[in-house]
C-alpha cells in the first residue's frame, strides 16, 4: 500500500460528511504530494514554522489546520493562510489569535480544545475553563476570530469504552456550549476527535472531523 491508496480507502470508508486532516507532521513531503494528487486538499500540522514552510511550497488550493499546542509568538507565523487552529485553549491565545488575524484582515476559525482524557499530558480546558473564557467581557470583543466548535484527544489507552465515555463527553460539552452560547450560530458545528487508532469510535460519538496520520502516511520520522 502506498499512501494514495491508503488515503483512498480511508476516504471510501468514512461516512462523506466526515472530515479528514490528513496528519502530515514529520512525514517526507513527496508522501503529501502523494495524497494530495489523490484528491486530499486538508492537511494537519503542529509546528508552525514547518507549517509555514509547506504552505510556501504547496498548491495553494490545501486547507492547513494547526492542530498541536500553539505558543503565542508562533501565532503570527500562521496567522496570514491558517484555515483552523484545532488547539485553543486559553483567552491569551484566543486574543493572539485574534490580533493576528486582524493584522491580516481575516477572520480566523478555531476549536476549543477540551481535556476529555485521564492523562495529566493532555492540553484543553475542562467546562468550567471553557465557560469562563466564552463569558468573558474581552471574548465578545474579539471581532477576528470565530469559535466554529471543540477539539478532544481521548486518553491512549486500548480500553475502548473508556475511550468511547471520554468522546462521549465531548460531545455532550459540544451540545451544552451550543445552547447556552451559540445556539442561534450555525457555523458553531464542529466536533474534532478521533485519530488513527480512535477514529472509528469518535465517529459514532459525533465526530465531523477525524485527525488521521499514520494511518494515511505510516509512522512518522523523529
Ligand atoms: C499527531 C496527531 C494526530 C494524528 O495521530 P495519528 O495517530 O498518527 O493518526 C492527531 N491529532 C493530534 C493533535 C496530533 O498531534
Amino acid at each position: 500500500m502506498n499512501t494514495a491508496e491508503n488515503y483512498i480507502k480511508l476516504r471510501q470508508t468514512l461516512p462523506k460528511e466526515v472530515k479528514i486532516i490528513a496528519v502530515s507532521k514529520r512525514q517526507e513531503e513527496y508522501k503529501l504530494q502523494e495524497v494530495y494528487d489523490a484528491g486530499n486538499l486538508v492537511f494537519g500540522e503542529n509546528q508552525a514554522q514547518a507549517m509555514k514552510e509547506r504552505h510556501e511550497k504547496f498548491p495553494k488550493d490545501i486547507e492547513w489546520h494547526f492542530i498541536g499546542h500553539l505558543q503565542t509568538n508562533k501565532v503570527k507565523y500562521i496567522a496570514p493562510f491558517v484555515h483552523l487552529i484545532h488547539s485553543v485553549d486559553s483567552l491569551s491565545l484566543l486574543t493572539k489569535i485574534n490580533n493576528e488575524a486582524k493584522k491580516n484582515d481575516r477572520v480566523i476559525d478555531c476549536l476549543l480544545q477540551i481535556k476529555i482524557a485521564q492523562e495529566a499530558t493532555k492540553f484543553g480546558m475542562d467546562e468550567k475553563q471553557t465557560a469562563d473564557l466564552l463569558s468573558d467581557d474581552a471574548f465578545a470583543n474579539l471581532n477576528n476570530i470565530r469559535i466554529v466548535g471543540v477539539m478532544g484527544m481521548a486518553s491512549n489507552t486500548p480500553d475502548e469504552a473508556q475511550i468511547e465515555s471520554e468522546f462521549a463527553m465531548l460531545r455532550k460539552c459540544f451540545d451544552n456550549l451550543k445552547t447556552t452560547y451559540f445556539a442561534d450560530k450555525d457555523y458553531f458545528k464542529e466536533i474534532s476527535a478521533g485519530m488513527s487508532s480512535d477514529y472509528e469510535i469518535a465517529i459514532k460519538q459525533g465526530a465531523t472531523m477525524v485527525r488521521i496520520g499514520s494511518t494515511i502516511f505510516g509512522q512518522r520520522n523523529y
